[in-house]
């Protein structure tokens, strides 16, 4: 190893492996080291997809990124879109499959991805220390000093991919050197849980807890509608899971306000078809308990849990049913509604709103504006996004943007 590197990479995730491949692609006779804490790379990585990783999307749109400055995010963004990203990795030997929009490894395996980076930087020389916490980062004259357990690297310039809080210490997600930067003066935009199951009152998701059904999932704020999705929502003892639940979940720590979801468990039909429906089963269920009147319509536990929340009971008789009891089921059934209390947290959570405010970088380069040579990339910075393969995509794309960044940089300096 040179006394100098060339590029010290805090943090063997994705956007650190990615940045460390990329640099060494574009420039191979680079020193580039990894430092990462945990005692292997790309953990997190590993577990992304369900174990399968949902690379990027096909649909890359600003409009599925949040920031407070979502300006910072077009250029890497459209510059290394989906298809750049898709070539990275296929001259990696990846190959792709897709659903829907989403776009995975057609391994369907996530340590393939991992794999597939791991062995890249491998052969091209990258250097990867491991169990190799940095505690530290110092200016020194025209250098960079990396402190690690008591030892101090060079380095000329450093590219900073250390993550923040989501998926919990375990993932190695401590948020430690966004500490480390905001301790130095960098300024944050506040932080919270993205991409996360929803607490709520949990009563009736409780007594359904391990139960799916397809449904559109609205989020109200102080009864306004601010977000929606649809797909498949699971109920648990602590409130809802499922993808729309996870996708809608951003705004729920970021604001002080009265939420409650609202679930409609029969998209396809409308109030008035319910209405006909349920009207059309009063005649040819007739003298049946109301346990079972739902059954072949709605799963018969969440329908009976419909009934009893319109106040009869299941014992009670079909013929019970009045025209207003009529209504009352369709509106639960089009409209079954929970008050938020929270989100899982960051443990549970796929991604972090906020991070590092990202005025102070160059869009372009992903360069601190203040300290030449030092760049930032992937979820440390105040961008996330969606679900469905955005925050891989934005992990990766800042990723090459800060490579080709730090070698211009590189080149200035030389
Ligand atoms: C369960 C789960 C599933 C997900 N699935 C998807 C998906 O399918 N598609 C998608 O687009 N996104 C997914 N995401 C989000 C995606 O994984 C992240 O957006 C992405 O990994 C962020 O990349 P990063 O490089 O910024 O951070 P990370 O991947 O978190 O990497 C940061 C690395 O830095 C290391 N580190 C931190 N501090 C230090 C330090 N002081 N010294 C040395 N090393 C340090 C950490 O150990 C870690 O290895 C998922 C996230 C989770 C938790």
């Amino acid at each position: 190893m040179t006394d100098v590197l060339d590029v010290a990479v805090i943090g063997g995730g994705a956007s650190g492996l990615c940045n460390a491949v990329a640099l060494k692609s574009l420039d191979k006779g680079l020193s580039v080291a990894i430092f990462e804490q945990l005692p292997r790379v790309g953990k997190k990585l590993i577990t992304t997809g369900n174990g399968r990783c949902n690379i990027t999307n096909k649909c890359i749109s600003i409009s599925r990124f949040h920031s407070e400055n979502p300006d910072f995010i077009d250029y890497a963004l459209t510059y290394f879109d989906n298809m750049f990203i898709e070539s990275f990795f296929a001259d990696l030997g990846v190959v792709f499959t897709y659903e829907g929009d989403k776009v995975y490894p057609y391994s369907l395996q996530a340590s393939s991805v991992v794999d597939a980076l791991r062995f890249a930087a491998d052969k091209n020389g990258v250097i990867t220390f491991l169990d190799s916490k940095v505690t530290d980062i110092k200016k020194e004259k025209d250098l960079y000093a990396i402190f690690v357990s008591g030892k101090k690297f060079l380095a000329r310039a450093v590219v900073i991919a250390a993550g923040l809080f989501s998926g919990g210490e375990k993932l190695g997600s401590n948020g430690s050197i966004f500490k480390l930067l905001k301790d130095k003066g960098y300024k944050t935009v506040k932080t919270s849980p993205a991409i996360v199951q929803i607490k709520t009152d949990n009563k009736i998701t409780k007594s359904l807890k391990g139960i799916k059904v397809n449904a559109d999932v609205k989020l109200l704020k102080n009864g306004k509608e601010i977000n929606a999705d649809s797909g498949e929502v699971l109920f648990c003892d602590y409130g809802l899971s499922g993808p729309p639940v996870m996708q809608i979940s951003r705004e729920i720590s970021r604001q002080n306000a009265d939420f409650k979801i609202v679930l409609d468990l029969m998209p396809e039909y409308s109030f008035q078809n319910v209405e006909d429906i349920i009207t059309f089963r009063l005649s040819v269920l007739r003298g049946r308990s109301l346990e079972n009147f739902f059954t072949g319509m709605l799963n018969t536990r969440v329908g009976q849990q419909i009934i009893k929340m319109s106040g009869k009971k299941l014992s009670d008789n079909v013929d019970s049913i009045s025209k207003s009891d009529v209504k009352t089921l369709c509106k639960i059934i089009k409209g079954m509604e929970f008050s938020v209390t929270g989100t899982l947290g960051y443990d549970n959570s796929q991604v972090t709103a906020g991070g590092l405010d990202t005025t102070q970088f160059d869009d372009t380069t992903m360069m601190s504006k203040k300290d030449k040579g030092l760049f930032c990339i992937g979820e440390i910075l105040d961008v996330d996004g969606d679900c469905g393969g955005f925050n891989l995509n934005w992990a990766w794309a800042s990723a090459i943007c800060a490579a080709y960044g730090a070698i211009a940089f590189l080149g200035d300096e030389r």
